[in-house]
């Protein structure tokens, strides 16, 4: 079997679709799984393990025997933790194949193998009967199907289906239930991901600014959910409008209806403000009294919370439709309306008659304007970013003349319609200014003078940006790009930004690293064969590869000084060879290296630069501060490097790092 996967290719700036082996998918699978994740979280397996304890106890002083079905067994942990417990026998069903491969060697391993059988199937085609997978229904109900906005994975169809053909009426279910709160909130910084504010641009000729269109400005967005870590959110980043409330609560030991709905509550707002966010996460009970309990409850909530970092389970981020003025003490609706697999959010005045529940359903929102599709919450809150325009806004002003013919070259860039404010005559690839900025539709390596009108560009620019990249380095696109319109540039043209330089430091993660460590044993039982399983794929590809992390949601400290290892001058086309650095960097704090960080700072005329990594560190312990729009580049050391401890102060890490010209990516080693 072949399997297609997508990859940006930073050489075109396009996706493209490479044929892998069947075994690429797998890895990655492996490799990049929350697996990992979710067997470090011990705060989970604690109280998954104490919940299931209880129920086979209920069960048993029924005089009954205990029979479990464990739907998406993964490992098999919670059908072990219930064999412990005095289960007699557990079906551990798990559709995905090398897991439930995993599953029955750990089974296996930890000597269960009497006791639970491992069916590798998606819970729904499970048979039951005397030649069924199952040979009767079971009476205890474990599963971990849940996602940051609980739903997301299919919980709701997989019980809904579980009760009707799998479980006994009746039946334990471990979680017992789950809950879901909300809060309203005014947050500049989380609105700023969703809607494009004023720009203002200080040109010669006074203050412009620049407004996003009406249909923009009304357009509901998109209805997929925005997962963060909301404990790294500043209590100074938003105003809280109204208490915590319980929006829905959903009893697994009941038949469960998957349907669409809607839910509401009244809040009465403890501030006045503008209500703009609804923030939301879950917890779940794992018994019928709700003693054992496990919450997603941020810092604010929970003081403990930040203590039990989990990047499997996060918290949620909705957008109402439009923000809605609220005063103090006035009740407002606050409605959620789900489909199987989503939620959203409306907010409604409680002036006059109350409505009936069926009118305020509403549909999941669609984008109107196009913007939401184009740009994601990151790109949107970069777009809004008022310190980084002034750099671009400054540097414009240096290098554009009265007569200046400019090209743009970034995916949904506002750069033209600066450069038109600030007095750029013509300008080629932009928005609504049709006779002041033309929108080419083409590739660079296509574009002809005809589409110049005749006339060489005295000025290139990009930010750059591009929605295809995933990694820092995939923006040099941009580069290619000014290679492949070579022949149109005026001899004298100016390129912005004129270069780009990758930048490198070793950190300490605070919890980041956990998701790469191995896992050995969990709750007693031994795991090895899954860090088997990660430490291979992870070898799967000859060269281990950096990952995309946005920074800001994961503390870390610097063990180095960032270093620039490599630039890339955009004032010369792409050369043919690869280049490549050698060198070693100091380690000159104390701490465990866990990886490199890369990022990329672009020299937007001599004397400014814009940076989409570091942006300082902060303290001499060496907290770093990120840019909060961007995604950075973290290459985790293999777990030889990570597992000694540095005592000498006097390290240094060496590296090799190479950027392959023809295929735009970057390769790079590590020793310690
Ligand atoms: N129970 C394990 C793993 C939880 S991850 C633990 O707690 O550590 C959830 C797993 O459920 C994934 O491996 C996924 O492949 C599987 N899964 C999700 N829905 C399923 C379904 N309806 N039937 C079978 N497996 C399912």
């Amino acid at each position: 079997m072949k399997t297609f996967c997508g990859r940006a290719n930073p050489t075109t700036g396009a996706m493209e679709w490479l044929e892998e082996d069947e075994n690429y998918d797998y890895h990655q699978e492996i490799a990049r799984s929350r697996y990992a994740d979710m067997l470090h979280d011990k705060d989970r397996n604690v109280k998954y393990y104490e919940g299931i304890r209880a129920a086979v106890r209920r069960v048993k002083e029924r005089g009954e025997k205990a029979i479990v079905l464990d739907i998406g067994t993964g490992t098999g942990l919670l059908s072990m933790m219930a064999a412990s417990a005095g289960a007699d026998f557990c079906y551990a069903v798990e559709v995905f194949k090398p897991m439930a491969n995993a599953a029955v060697k750990i089974v296996e391993k930890n000597g269960f193998c009497d006791k639970i059988k491992v069916i590798n199937k998606h819970s729904t085609a499970v048979t039951v009967g005397p030649d069924g997978d199952m040979q009767c229904r079971a009476n205890i109900l474990v599963t971990e199907l849940f996602d940051t906005e609980l739903i997301g994975e299919g919980a709701l169809p997989t019980y809904e289906h579980a009760h009707k053909y799998l479980v006994q009426e009746g039946c334990e279910a471990v979680p017992h239930r789950a809950t879901v709160y909300v809060q309203l909130v005014e947050s500049r910084r989380m609105w700023s991901w969703n809607k494009l504010f004023p720009v203002h641009v200080e040109a010669e000729d006074g203050e412009k600014i620049i407004v996003s269109p009406s249909e923009m400005e009304n357009c509901p967005g998109v209805p997929s959910v925005c997962d963060i870590q909301l404990n790294q959110m500043s209590s100074s980043d938003f105003t809280v409008l109204s208490d915590v409330v319980t929006m829905f609560s959903v009893d697994f030991s009941k038949p469960v209806r998957s349907a669409s709905t809607s839910y509401r509550v009244q809040l009465e707002p403890v501030e006045s403000g503008k209500a703009q966010i609804v923030l939301s996460w879950w917890d779940i009970d794992m018994d019928p009294s709700g003693v054992i309990n496990c919450t997603m409850a941020p810092y604010w909530v929970k003081s403990t919370s930040a203590f039990q970092w989990r990047d499997h389970w996060m918290q949620c981020v909705y957008f109402l439709p439009n923000e809605e003025p609220v005063l103090k003490g006035e009740k407002v609706y606050l409605t959620a309306c789900r489909d199987e697999y989503s939620l959203w959010y409306k907010l409604q005045k409680a002036r006059g008659k109350e409505e009936n529940k069926a009118d305020v359903c509403v549909e999941s929102p669609v984008c109107r304007c196009q913007a939401h599709l184009l740009w994601n919450r990151p790109r949107f809150g970069e777009l809004n970013d008022q310190n980084r325009t002034c750099q671009y806004i400054k540097s414009l002003m240096k290098v554009l003349k009265t007569d200046s013919v400019c090209l743009c070259i970034s995916d949904g860039s506002l750069l033209p319609v600066l450069a038109h404010y600030l007095g750029a005559k013509r300008f080629f690839k932009a928005n609504h200014l049709e006779d002041k900025i033309k929108i080419i539709e083409t590739r660079p390596e296509l574009l002809t003078s005809f589409h110049l009108e005749d006339k060489k560009i005295s000025v290139l620019v990009g930010e750059p940006f591009f929605t295809t990249s995933l990694l820092p380095w995939h923006n040099l696109y941009f580069w290619y790009a000014r290679t492949a319109v070579t022949s149109h540039l005026a001899s004298n043209v100016t390129v912005l930004p004129q270069s780009a330089a990758l930048h490198m430091m070793i950190v300490e993660f605070q919890d980041l690293w956990r998701i790469r460590s191995l896992c050995g044993t969990c709750e007693g039982f031994d795991v090895q064969t899954l860090d088997d399983m990660i430490k291979n794929s992870m070898n799967f590809r000859e060269s281990r590869e950096a990952e995309p992390h946005p920074l800001w949601e994961y503390p870390c400290k610097s063990l180095s000084d960032p270093q620039e290892v490599l630039r890339f001058d955009f004032r010369e086309t792409v050369p043919e060879h690869s280049l490549s650095t050698e060198g070693s960097i100091n380690l000159l704090r104390k701490g465990k290296s866990h990886g490199a960080v890369l990022w990329m700072e672009y020299h937007l005329v001599a004397d400014v630069s814009v940076s989409t990594g570091l942006m300082q560190i902060s303290n001499e312990k060496g907290n770093c501060e990120w840019n909060p729009h961007c995604k950075q580049a973290v290459y985790f050391f293999s777990s030889v490097i990570e597992s000694e401890a540095l005592s000498d102060l006097h390290s240094a890490v060496t590296y090799a790092i190479n950027f392959n010209t023809k295929t735009g990516e970057i390769a790079m080693d590590f020793k310690l």
